[in-house]
Order: C-alpha cells, then structure tokens, then sequence
C-alpha cells in the first residue's frame, strides 16, 4: 500500500513550507503512516481511503472525508487526512479544502488551528469567513463574540458578499445576551444587521427574518419581532419561523394575552399546513398554561400523540408541568413516567404539582425516586418537598428533608428557610420555627410574613405584633400578607384596638389596600367583641358584600355568640351566594344544635339533603416516627384500632369524673348528623389524639391536624384530656391552632 494511492492525479510536489506547516499543526504526525500503510478492512473510512485508487475527483473525497470526521467529531481522522492532502499539495489551490479544514477543527474544538489556517490562507472565499464565523458563534463566549463582529467587519471590508448564512449567524450572536456588559452593544449591532439585511436585500429571506424575529423577540422588542413576522406572505413562512414567533410570544414570564398570540399564530401554522415539531409542541402547551386553558391543552395532548411525540422529553416536560399546573395530578404523573430523561424542573413541577393537589405522599415518594436516580437536588425542590412536609404537618419527615439540604449544600438559600419555617409552623412546632426564623442570615419580606403568620395562627398575637414591629424597624417593606398576619394575630388573639389600629394604618402608612381577607379578619375580629351589628355594616362599607367569605365569617360569629336570628339571615345570605358550599350549612346547623334548637338543625340536614349538598368527610392525621398516620370517622382500620378504642374509653370516663358541668359534657355526636343518622361517633380527631398518647412519650405534645373546623364537642373534649393526661396537645383545624394546655384553649373559645 503507498501513499500514491492517496494521491490526486494533479500531484504536485510538496513543498517546504506546507509541510513544516502540517507539522506545526500536527500533533498526530507519527500515526500517520501506521494509518496509511496498515489499512483496516473494518473501518469504511479507511478502507475508502485506501481501497479506491482510482477515484475520480479525489479533492472532493478530501472534503467528504473531513465532513465525516467533523461530523463525528474524530480529530485524528481529520489530522489524517489534512497530512495527505498537504503531501498532496493540493491545499492552496481549493478554498473548499480550506473550508472543509476550518470546519472540521473547529467541529473538533480547535478553534486556534482553524484560525491559524484561514488567516494563512490565501484562497479564502465568502464560505471560509461563513465557517470560521460560525466556529466562533458556537463557542459562546465573551470574546468569541467579539471576534464574529470584526470578522464580519473585514469581510464586508475585503469585498465579499454576505449571505442569508453570514446573517443569521451574526444576528443569532446578537440574540444572546448573556454578557450584560455587550448587552446594548449587541442588539445595536443586531439592528445595524436588520440594515444590511434590507441593503442587500436579504430582509425578506426567510432564514434571516427568522434570526431578525428571534433577534428582537430575545432583546424585548416583541413588537419589532412581530413586525419582522407579519411582513412576510403566509406561503413564505417556514416551522423555523413559526417556532420562532411562538417561542417570542412566551418570552420572559406567561401573560395571558402574549400567550393567547402565540396559540393564534399556532392555529395559522396548522392552517397553512406547516409541519409542527417538538418544540412547537412544547411552547405551545406552555401558552395554554398561560392563557388558563386546560381544555385546548388536553386537544394540543391529542395531537402530540398524533405526532408520535409524547416520549420527547421537551414535549414531556411541558405536559407535565401543564397537567401539573391544572391539577390533574394522575394525567401529570402518567406523562411524567412515559417521559424519558425528565430534568430538574420537571421533577420539580411534578412534585410540586402532587403538592399544590394535595397528593403529598406522591410528592415525596417522587422525591425519594429522584434521590435514587442519583440527581443533584436543588433548593426549589428541596422547597417544594419541604412545603409537602408543612401541608402534611410531617416534621419528622420535613427534618430529614432538611438534612438533604444540607448535605447538598442549599440549606441557607432563603426559599429553603422560608418553607421550613411554614414547615415546623404547620406542623405545630412554634419554637423550631422561630429557630430556624432566628437562623435565617437573609430575611426577606416571605420569611418575616411567614413568621408574623405562623404565630397568629397559633394564637400567640403579642409575639406576631413585636415581630411585625421589629420588621418595619428593620426597614422591610410589608406586603399584603403581612398585614393579613397581624390582622389574624389581632382577631384570634382577641385584640380588637390594636386590630383596628393596624387596619387603619395599613393603607396610610404602608400603601396596602384592605383586599377580602383583611376585611374578613376585622369582621372575626368584631365578632369576637360582640359587635355583630357593626361587623355588618363593615361589609357593607368593605366593597366585598358580595363575597361569601365575609359573610361566612359574620356567620362563625353568630354562632360563637349564639345568635341564632342573626345567624339564620346571614345563613340565608351566604347559601344564596354559594349555595353548594357545605360549610355554611354546617356552621347553621350548629349555631341550631348548640342552642338546643334541634328541630331547626334537622331543617338544615334536609335542606342540604335535598340539594344534594356533600360534605367533605372528616380526616384527621398525626405523625408519629416518620409515618403519618390518618383516622376517619369511626375509623376501626388502624392496627391497633382495639387498643385505640379502649384508651379514649377511659379517657371519656376520666373526663365525666372531673367535668363540673354535666350539661356540657361532650357528647361525641356531630360529624356523621349532617350526612346521615344521629348517633354516637367518635370524631376523627379523638381517635388520633388517643393514638398520640398511647404512642409518644409522655412528655411530647400530642400535635394532630384536621381537615375541617373542629365541633364544640371535641374542642372541650379536648380540653379536658390536657387536664387528666397532663399533656399539650395542639390541633389544627381549618381556621387556626388550638393549644390545649391544664383545661384551657390558646383560641379562648372562639374559633
Ligand atoms: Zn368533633
Ligand atoms: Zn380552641
């Protein structure tokens, strides 16, 4: 085998220079006549080299040849055969060599050596500055793209003629804006290109007017962009073009109207025939997110499957956060599993999905999934999990995501605080929570909010007051949330002056207009003091009377105050404003029952019979170890259901010795009347406090959260547990906190 046999038949000689140039580029040198003269018959390069003699136009091979090895980026084979073509000496004479050469080191990361050639070459055409040009686009850096403008600079210089290729390139390096500094400066430059552009008339190519559009879409200019894209004919647009005005559209956060664009220019896509592809797809369920359409995002769905694109991970990715976002957890995890290689945002927007949905245990059995997989966890899943924790009340299981945190190093971010915070709140811990608020080294406004309304949630309101104090001292501007925190602090803690006082000021001196649950603290807050009348007028004046959460909490007043003929007319109100809302009716029904009107609370189980009325079930959960343990009802499915039963026998046996009062003796009726026949129960939250005793140790609070407000019944029940057991126990319920503690409730009574 000789060298010969590589050889166009036009051999010149080699000449000194040329060689000594292939050395200086050649590291590889010594491989070369091992490679030349031991051909191996596997390799189809190789043999292709060698084993066709007698090709016609060898310089062509030469430029497939090198076009093979950039395309699989094999810098040997390339080094290979730039040494055969300079002993060939055909290197000077072809700019397509040359061409091939510089794409095929730069394809190869060696952008130096293909700058070193075509600055030495002197065959260089309008191709060799497009190749050399492109290298250094792709290389992305700061000084790369520097060296595109003075490359386009000399070659508009020495005469040669751009292309729809040399624009869009330079117009894509003006889309990147990652080096602030070369911000302005590179959409000036883009602009200047849109000039030349329209000079050489080459505005109207549709490569370059998509590069345009994308240009001005990435530099804020989405009105440009749409200019550039409404410019040119319906028949003249490609999926390029489509893609890229679509992607424009969704830019920089979802707005409604941006996003309803972009599924109108969708719409024109598909009328015009043009074929849609993944990342059609994928922008395309992103703008249904935006403009709120879960049905239209199920039809985009359809045609995903259509297009045999479901297992696409961008295209995945985008259904999972969709079906996320809308709250169809089941669809979401179904495209999740079906979706190969998910990144880090879509296992965050799945959990954090299951989370918002209220599926914590997928949430955090996804979690444990994605720790196995051996993945990096960052500070928005870790926040995302821990809020799971919090809605759980798992704080156990919250500590040990904590300990994730840490030893992935993304503990101290203020997200990650902020959640544990809500966590140890939720959970009923106050102290750990207000630890971890005293550990936090950056404080924002959330973890201030966060604390504010941690502490009125548990009744504790001077606590809440002097840390809304000491954050406005602390030159942190409240939002609306915080003051929803002090006004909460205020009416569960009783505090009518101050409540007042705060509403007063918070539009005054902080600029925040009273919104409807501000205005709902105030008529708790009323209601609390007995002013039920005035509390009415306050809605009235608040601009909110149509809204039932006013009334509602009119409604919750009536009751504690035991008016049972103000509490039928706002009853009457609020079933007119929302009259398949359960709550109301049961709070009537109570407000009846309580005042020993059992005739009408009956009328009230009927009416909500007779329209078909459910009410949510009663659940009641506790943690204990790291396994969060629920009880419904009469719930006899827990293992140790018996032993269960036969505690809280004793403890209702313990309460009648003590209880002074036999009128108010818990009666263990309530929950099941409204849905069915009045009989003796135990309520959910009874069996988990029983559970809570029997096992933790004695000198652990019992901490048991409920999904519904708690009855009369189980709230002196309660009570009266905390004095024979000696123990704390804290139950959440949908409206706060209750502390128990030697027969007395931190809620006083009124919740
Ligand atoms: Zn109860
Ligand atoms: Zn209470």
């Amino acid at each position: 085998m000789h060298l010969t046999m590589l050889c166009p038949s036009n051999t010149n000689t080699l000449t000194h220079s040329s060689m000594s140039q292939f050395h200086k580029l050649n590291p590889f040198k010594s491989h070369i006549p091992s490679i030349i003269t031991k051909p191996s018959t596997s390799n189809p390069v190789h043999s292709s080299i060698i084993n066709k003699p007698g090709s016609v136009n060898p310089p062509t091979n030469f430029t497939n040849l090198l076009s093979f090895s950039a395309k699989t980026k094999n810098l040997c084979l390339g080094q290979t055969i730039h040494a055969s073509i300079l002993i060939n000496g055909s290197f000077n004479n072809t700019p397509s060599i040359l061409n091939s050469l510089i794409n095929m080191y730069s394809k190869c990361s060696q952008i130096q050596t293909a700058r070193f050639l075509f600055d030495n070459s002197f065959t260089k055409d309008d191709i060799s500055y497009n190749s050399i040009i492109s290298a250094y686009a792709k290389l992305a850096t700061k000084n790369s793209y520097k060296q595109v403008f003075n490359l386009l600079i000399n070659m508009h210089r020495f005469g040669f003629s751009f292309s729809d290729y040399t624009l869009s390139t330079v117009l894509n390096v003006c889309s990147s804006c990652g080096y602030v500094d070369d911000y302005n400066n590179h959409f000036c430059f883009g602009k200047m290109i849109h000039g030349i552009g329209i000079k050489f008339g080459l505005d109207f190519n549709v490569v370059v007017g998509t590069a345009l559009l994308d240009m001005y879409a990435k530099n804020d200019c989405l009105r440009d962009a749409i200019r550039v894209f409404e410019g040119f004919d319906l028949k003249n647009k490609n999926d390029f073009m489509y893609n890229a005005m679509i992607a424009g559209f969704l830019r920089g956060g979802l707005c409604c109207e941006n996003a309803q664009e972009a599924i109108r220019v969708f719409n024109e896509m598909r009328r015009m025939g043009v074929k849609c592809s993944k990342f059609t797809f994928s922008s395309i369920v992103k703008a249904c997110i935006g403009v709120g359409d879960f049905e239209v995002g199920r039809q985009i769905h359809g045609q995903i499957l259509r297009n045999g694109l479901q297992d696409d991970e961008f295209v995945g990715s985008s259904l999972v956060e969709m079906y996320s976002f809308f709250g169809d957890v089941d669809d979401g995890l179904r495209c999740f599993e079906l979706t190969p290689k998910l990144d880090v945002v879509s296992w965050t927007s799945m959990i954090s999905g299951c989370v918002r949905n209220g599926k914590f245990e997928n949430a955090l059995s996804l979690f444990y999934r994605f720790l196995v997989d051996g993945r990096k966890v960052d500070e928005f899943i870790v926040s995302s999990v821990m809020g799971a924790c919090a809605d759980m009340a798992a704080a156990r299981t919250g500590e040990q995501i904590q300990g994730y945190a840490l030893k992935f190093g993304v503990a101290d971010f203020t997200i990650v605080k902020n959640t544990q915070i809500c966590m140890y709140a939720k959970s009923g811990d106050i102290d750990s929570a207000r630890i971890t608020f005293e550990e936090a080294e950056n404080p924002d406004v959330v973890s201030w909010s966060v604390m504010i309304c941690s502490y009125a949630q548990h009744g504790f309101a001077k606590e809440a007051l002097r840390l809304f104090e000491l954050m406005t001292v602390s030159g942190i501007e409240p939002n609306h949330i915080t003051l929803l925190g002090v006004l909460t602090a205020c009416s569960h803690g009783g505090l009518v002056d101050e409540g007042f006082r705060y509403y007063e000021i918070m539009k005054k001196d902080f600029g925040i207009a009273a919104n409807v649950k501000h205005s709902a603290c105030m008529v708790d807050l009323l209601g609390r003091a007995g002013k039920l009348e005035e509390a009415q007028r306050l809605i009235y004046d608040s601009g909110f009377e149509d809204d039932p959460v006013l009334w509602r909490a009119l409604l919750g007043a009536c009751k504690v105050r035991k008016d049972t003929e103000m509490g039928k007319c706002i009853a009457d109100k609020v079933i007119e404003l929302e009259p398949h809302d359960a709550a109301s009716y049961v709070l009537l029904y109570n407000l009846y029952n309580d005042v020993g009107k059992k005739k009408h609370a009956l009328e009230v189980r009927k009416l909500m019979q007779d329209r078909g009325v459910k009410k949510e079930p009663g659940i009641s959960w506790i943690e204990v170890g790291n396994t969060v343990h629920t009880f419904l009802v009469d719930d006899c499915s827990h293992p140790i259901s018996e032993l269960i039963y036969s505690r809280l026998g004793e403890l209702l046996a313990k309460i009648k010795e003590i209880s002074f009062d036999n009128e108010k003796l818990p009666l263990g009726i309530a929950e099941t009347e409204c849905s069915g026949t009045v009989r003796m129960s135990h309520h959910s939250e009874k069996l988990a406090v029983t559970f809570g005793i029997i096992s933790l140790p004695k000198s652990a609070p019992v901490r048991v959260m409920k999904n519904l407000r708690v009855c009369s019944d189980c709230h002196t029940t309660m009570k009266l547990i905390s004095v024979v057991e000696k123990r704390e126990i804290i139950l959440r319920d949908t409206i706060r906190f209750h502390h128990f503690k030697d027969g007395l409730c931190s809620c006083k009574d009124y919740w």
